[in-house]
């Protein structure tokens, strides 16, 4: 039997219990790649930035470059083409002419020495420029027509322009009109507004810089969906199924579909779980099965007398079984049966008959009848005929029937009705059981046969004695009362004498059964001898004693014995003679020799009386 799932407190806090956020798996993958895309963005944004800017700037350098060319060359022209000074006036109109048409934003022809000869602006005419070491004036070192043109981009107030600076060729046919000795080199210098070209780089790299955005948001959001579905799920649910195990649900298993590596972990998951399953029921059913025997080897050996045997089984049984009714016969040593029952709603009671037991349950009638009322004919039927047990599913759970066998014969039979539906038991187990209960049965019945009288089925003499011994150290160690009755049939001899032995038998029986009925559970009744009783009554004190005594005289007395059905009833008396315990000093012997005085007084006054040792 599997008991209920309990789950136990931390088991149930674990299973609502969240991951922090900032120890959650997707989070921190999230914030990785978000990580890994800035830097990663950053990067490719600032080396395409810079390597689009140098492809633009050279492309600007290399138009401006060509454009200054070709003004330098025109301005060589318009200076071979003679005017003296004058030439610089005309080459000032042109420089103004070529920056209205944009060619550039400022235009300045300049000498070696840096003085401003023509320019765009009419104010820089006949100003100095410094040339010497000046990077505003890229190339004004140089004399090399190989260093030309010269590009610097300079800042001007709050632009920023391209500068490029062309030498003015100086050839031979220069010297038809200038001296030999005459500096006659200069130098064009344009100015290109870089404006134009940085706003375009600003509006490509915002729009680089959005796409980067957009397209990291993207990145990140179907990573997150994709790592949600494909590893979150699978790894939750697992998680709740380990927990729901922890829990002590046994059954709980995890999806499993699909061919990848969570999947095929959530496979192993499964295969594991199902063993645990597995072995923890046969686990439980082997604990099941061991703990109802310890139980009942325990309890069944706590007594040996057989209704005390019977009464722990059942106990025992109703425990552990929970049957809606169960009984329990045994055999008695002597001819007889013994019935202990009792049910989820039934109290406990027992029941005594007489004859074989086999024969008694084959009759099934009177309180056999009574006891096995509920349980399926068949199957008591097939247990008692193939002496093995048998269990059946019914209406009303669970029914077994387990005859008790030594060898062929049968010492008893356990009934079970209306189990829970949810018990492990098989024939097997009952077969462990059955070999329990024979072992106990047997020692039961032995032990019950040594200390009863076959006769009157009260305790023998030499019990008798036994458990006068532990009463009277009972009653010395406590200082507690101690009564002791001594009975005998009166003219006992004329009965035996008039009916013969038999008769007598039976008489004396019916006295026993008697006597017994008069007296409490806890007192011990014993056939002392012939047609002499024995009763020893702990915890009695001299009145309760004087009431006991004379109970049982006017029992008996009260209804003449019928010895056998047919025959005339048979008027019986006895007399009694009783003996009250006093004190330390006092011993069992001379409690039985004063009580016999006492009897043989009562013999002595006329029987049929009742007399107490003073
Ligand atoms: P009293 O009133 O003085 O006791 O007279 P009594 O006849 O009962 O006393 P007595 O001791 O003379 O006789 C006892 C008789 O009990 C003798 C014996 O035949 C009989 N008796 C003893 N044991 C048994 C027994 O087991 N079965 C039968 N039927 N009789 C028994
Ligand atoms: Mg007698
Ligand atoms: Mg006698």
């Amino acid at each position: 039997m599997t008991g209920p799932k309990q789950e136990p407190a931390e088991v149930a806090a674990a299973a609502t219990q969240r991951v922090p956020p900032w120890h959650s798996i997707p989070v921190k993958l999230i914030s990785g790649i978000m990580l890994l895309t800035v830097v990663a963005g950053v990067s490719v944004w600032s080396i395409v930035a810079r390597q689009q800017e140098l492809l633009f700037f050279e492309q600007r350098t290399r138009e401006a470059s060509i454009q200054l060319e070709v003004v330098a060359k025109d301005f060589t022209e318009r200076m071979l083409g003679g005017g003296g000074k004058a030439v610089w006036g005309v080459l000032t109109a042109d420089t103004i002419e070529l920056t209205r048409r944009n060619l550039a934003e400022r235009i300045i022809v300049f000498r070696a020495d840096g003085t401003i000869k023509s320019a765009s602006d009419r104010n820089a005419i006949g100003t100095k420029l410094q040339v010497k070491g000046n990077p505003a004036c890229p190339g004004c070192d140089s004399t090399r027509a190989e260093d030309f043109p010269a590009t610097a981009v300079v800042s001007t107030g709050d632009t920023r322009v391209l500068r490029v600076v062309s030498q003015i060729r100086v050839g031979e046919t220069c010297r038809l009109c200038h001296q030999k000795d005459e500096d006659i080199q200069s130098f064009v210098a344009a100015d290109f507004d870089l404006s134009p070209l940085e706003r375009a780089r600003s509006e490509r790299q915002r729009s680089i810089l959005l796409i980067g955005i957009v397209s990291s948001a993207v990145l990140i959001v179907l990573v997150t969906l994709l790592f949600r579905r494909l590893v979150m799920r699978p790894i939750d649910a697992l998680g709740n199924s380990m927990t729901r195990i922890a829990a002590g649900d046994l059954a709980a298993r995890t999806p499993a579909e699909g061919r990848d590596e969570l999947a095929r972990l959530g496979r192993h998951f499964n295969r594991m779980a199902k063993r645990i399953e597995d072995q923890v029921a046969s686990i439980a059913v082997a604990h099941t099965e061991s703990e109802l025997l310890y139980r009942l080897v325990l309890e069944a050996s706590k007594s040996l007398e057989t209704i005390e045997v019977a009464a722990a089984v059942v106990r025992v049984i109703l425990e552990k079984l929970a049957p809606a009714r169960v009984a329990f016969f045994l055999e008695n040593a002597e001819s007889g049966w013994t019935c202990a029952s009792g049910g989820r709603e039934i109290p406990p009671s027992t029941e005594q008959g007489t004859g074989a037991l086999d024969a008694a349950l084959a009759a099934n009638t009177g309180a056999i009848k009574t006891k096995l009322e509920n349980a399926p004919h068949a199957l008591l039927a097939e247990a008692l005929a193939t002496r093995r047990p048998r269990l059946a599913h019914g209406a009303n759970g669970l029914s077994m029937a387990l005859p008790v066998v030594s060898e062929t014969r049968l010492l008893g039979l356990l009934v079970c009705v209306g189990m829970p539906a949810g018990t492990s038991l098989d024939e097997t187990q009952l077969e462990n059981l059955g070999a329990h209960l024979m072992l106990a049965a047997a020692n039961s019945r032995n032990y019950t046969g040594a200390i009863t009288d076959a006769l009157t089925g009260l305790k023998n003499k030499r019990y008798g004695l036994a458990r006068l011994e532990e009463a009277e150290s009972f009653a010395q160690r406590h200082d507690a009362p101690l009564g002791l009755l001594m009975c005998d049939i009166d003219h006992f001899k004329h009965v035996n004498d008039t009916y013969g032995h038999p008769v007598g038998d039976a008489v004396l029986r019916e006295v026993s059964r008697r006597i017994a009925a008069c007296v409490r559970k806890s007192d011990v009744a014993v056939r002392y001898g012939g047609e002499e009783f024995m009763l020893i009554l702990p915890r009695t004190g001299a009145d309760a004693l004087a009431i006991v005594g004379e109970k049982i005289r006017a029992r008996v007395a009260a209804e003449a014995v019928c010895p056998r059905p047919g025959m005339p009833s048979i008027a019986v008396t006895l007399s009694v003679g009783m003996a009250a315990y006093r004190g330390a000093g006092d011993s069992g012997d001379a409690l039985i020799a004063r009580a016999d005085a006492a009897l043989y007084r009562a013999k002595q006054g006329g029987r049929n009386r009742v007399e107490l040792d003073a």
